[in-house]
């Protein structure tokens, strides 16, 4: 199949061809033709598969279809979780329209808002927002939804997780009631189903990956470790590997802070990335991994959220999240696009019941192995020391996915794991 075929105009060709896609991805053969026919879509597709593509190429398509007033209100209103991801998909639809006549802007929280709206007053056709900023725009009148025609919710699944459901209702309530909605999530539990259902009408559903599960060229791997011995054997992966791009991912801005110190106290690059700093430095941070300048990025999650790392080949979870999902969004950064990755996790003992978890919603035993002089404790405790730090998740999220019911995994070389019974009763959402 070709973006020929999906009946994609001239102008797009010109610019998909410009970037250098040949074939679309599964999730865009998928999405696109329900999105250029006027369907609501409900697509589920992870970080990675192309999904920013499959729903912006036939969204420009069918604004530059439609005649254009003089005056150009918002015509179509991408809302996306982070400022990360917010600027990720702005400069994608950027590139996309290059050839048309669409006006694009990006407005999200933690910049001046002056430059935002001075933008939008001069008449924009496509607007990528986070939710905060959108709103507090709008109450203040400086940008109004009265004509959004499309609405895309990106991400739909963090956006719950972050607490932004009243603020979607909010943002949902200035639009006409007359458009067309496409929701994207990499995950899919029963609150999702229950946004979209709120949010959809007879949407088309396409997938392009089974739901929760992993991408396949992804080369998943677990190092047992002792948790006194990870920072060690972080740097050998790294020196032995001679890796000059990795995402590293801790569970805290405090931890991602820490390993960022020894890192270059070690003369290896690396910057930290997290709720905690501020836009230049995130910016600053991604522009010198993304150039080469720094070889380690350290991230928590929320932060990573959005990154666009192409061909990204590894990634190591410091420690593994407490929250099974996130792993799957972690490890959507490598294997990007059809090229091959690794994602390797740093496992001690206290981690044991999350990697459980994990794989249960992966569904497959990630292999394990224990590299000379880096084997765990035997002393260290098996439940983590503290619950919930870090991630100031929202408290009106209800959990509702379904690990820990399935039966337990069979585990042959994590042999501590099954001294590890709370699984479920650890996570706080
Ligand atoms: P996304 O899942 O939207 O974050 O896209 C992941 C990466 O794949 C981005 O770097 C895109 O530029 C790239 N990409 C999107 N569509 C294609 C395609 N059809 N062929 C090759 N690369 C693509």
């Amino acid at each position: 199949m070709s973006f020929k075929s999906l009946g994609l105009s001239e102008a797009l060709l010109k610019a998909i061809q410009k970037k250098g896609y040949t074939t679309p991805s599964p999730i865009q053969q998928k999405a696109i033709p329900p999105v250029l026919l006027g369907a609501d879509v409900l697509a589920s597709a992870q970080t990675g598969t192309g999904k920013t593509a499959g729903f912006t190429l036939p969204l420009l398509h069918l604004l530059s279809e439609n005649p254009k007033e003089k005056y150009r209100p918002i015509r179509a209103l991408i809302l996306t979780p982070t400022r990360e991801l917010a600027a990720q998909v702005y400069a994608n639809v950027r590139e996309y329209s290059e050839f048309l006549d669409i006006r694009s802007a990006v407005i999200f929280g933690g910049v001046n808002q002056k430059p935002q709206a001075a933008t939008i007053r001069q008449g924009v056709d496509v607007l990528v927002a986070t939710p905060g900023r959108l709103l507090d725009l709008e109450s203040q009148g400086l940008l109004s939804l009265k004509r959004v025609e499309i609405f895309v919710l990106d991400e739909a699944d963090r956006m719950l997780d972050m607490g932004f459901l009243r603020d979607i209702e909010r943002v949902m309530k200035l639009m006409p009631a007359k458009r067309q909605n496409l929701m994207f999530s990499a995950t899919f539990s029963k609150d999702i189903k229950k946004l979209a259902n709120g949010i959809l009408r007879d949407p088309i559903q396409v997938e392009a990956t089974p739901e929760n599960t992993t991408v396949d060229a992804i080369n998943q791997k677990v190092y047992r470790v002792a948790k006194a011995k990870k920072t060690a054997l972080l740097l050998k992966l790294i020196i032995d590997g001679q890796w000059n791009q990795v995402l590293v991912f801790t569970r805290t801005k405090h931890g991602a802070n820490n390993l960022t110190k020894k890192l270059v106290g070690a003369n290896i690059p690396a910057a930290a990335i997290h709720g905690n700093k501020s836009q230049g430095a995130r910016t600053k941070a991604l522009a010198g991994f993304k150039s080469g300048k720094v070889n380690v990025l350290v991230a928590t999650d929320i932060a990573a959220r959005g990154l666009d790392i192409p061909l990204l080949p590894h990634v190591v979870n410091f420690e593994l999240p407490n929250i099974s999902e996130d792993y799957v969004h972690r490890i959507g950064r490598t294997g990007r696009a059809g090229a091959k990755g690794e994602a390797l996790s740093l496992v001690c003992t206290e981690e044991l019941g999350y990697l459980r978890d994990i794989q249960k919603l992966v569904g497959m035993k990630i292999p394990s192995e224990t590299l000379e002089d880096f084997e765990p404790d035997p002393n260290e405790p098996t439940e983590p020391a503290k619950q919930g730090q870090g991630r100031g998740r929202n408290s009106g999220g209800g959990n509702s996915n379904t690990r820990g019911k399935g039966k337990a995994s069979s585990n042959k070389s994590s042999n501590n794991s099954n001294r590890n019974k709370s699984g479920n009763s650890r996570r706080s959402r």
